[in-house]
């Protein structure tokens, strides 16, 4: 296969309630042999770390006041809040990994994702639904990790999530893991096949052909 010239890589916003099994199956395709570079940008946080989690890897943990002066150094591309604390995607997450042709996956809500769409048209978003809200209320109890009035929270918040479903450009349902691995797959790959990225990866087999 020729390949002269190298894709950019792609922006996927990934959105779900809590409990829909998001970072299981963005955890799954990463650990897959086959796929293209790809990475999950990490979010500047100012909420607590929870057990096991870890600075630089999971978020960067920063205080109230870090996180309104790189608001005010203009060093996001979408901030939001989200139940009681800030979250945002910093510019130098994403850049140059996508220059350098390493797609990127947003794990954010749909406040954010509005943004990026907003500032970055060629995002892809990709909102992940449970096949019903007793299955999202069932996950959330066998995670074992809220109390039964957190998990009413959750639901509460789900549901104002999922109700911004339309916004996004594919839809998984997750009801069977393995599927919606598939589904995942084929997304990324039906993204790879676009004319845009196909005439920046075999530009010059384009040009040879209509010699
Ligand atoms: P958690 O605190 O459970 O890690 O995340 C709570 C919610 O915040 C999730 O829905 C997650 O997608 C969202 N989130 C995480 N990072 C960001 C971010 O950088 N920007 C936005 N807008 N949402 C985020």
């Amino acid at each position: 296969m020729t390949q002269n010239s190298a894709q950019t890589g792609t922006l996927y916003i990934i959105s779900a309630p809590s409990g829909a099994g998001k970072s299981s199956l963005i955890k799954a395709y990463l650990n897959l042999s086959d796929n293209h570079p790809t990475k999950v940008s990490i979010s500047h946080t100012t909420r607590a770390p929870r057990p096991g989690e870890q600075h630089g890897e999971h978020y960067y943990f920063v205080d109230k006041a870090e996180f309104e002066v790189m608001i005010s150094r203009d060093d996001f591309v979408e901030h939001a809040q989200v139940y009681e604390n800030y979250y945002g995607t910093s510019r130098q997450a994403i850049e140059g990994n996508l220059a350098a042709g390493i797609d990127i996956f947003l794990d954010i809500d749909w406040q954010g994702a509005q943004q990026v769409r907003a500032k970055m048209p060629s995002a892809k978003s990709i909102f992940i639904l449970p096949p019903s809200l007793t299955e999202l209320e069932n996950r959330l109890f066998q995670r074992g990790q809220d109390s039964p009035e957190t998990i009413q929270k959750r639901m509460l918040k789900a549901k104002s999530e999922i109700s911004h479903y339309s916004e996004y450009d594919y839809l998984i349902i997750n009801d069977n893991f393995e599927q919606s691995l598939f589904e995942l797959r084929c997304i990324i790959q039906t993204e790879r096949l676009t004319l845009d990225k196909q005439s920046q990866q075999h530009h010059a087999l384009l040009e040879s052909l209509l010699k």
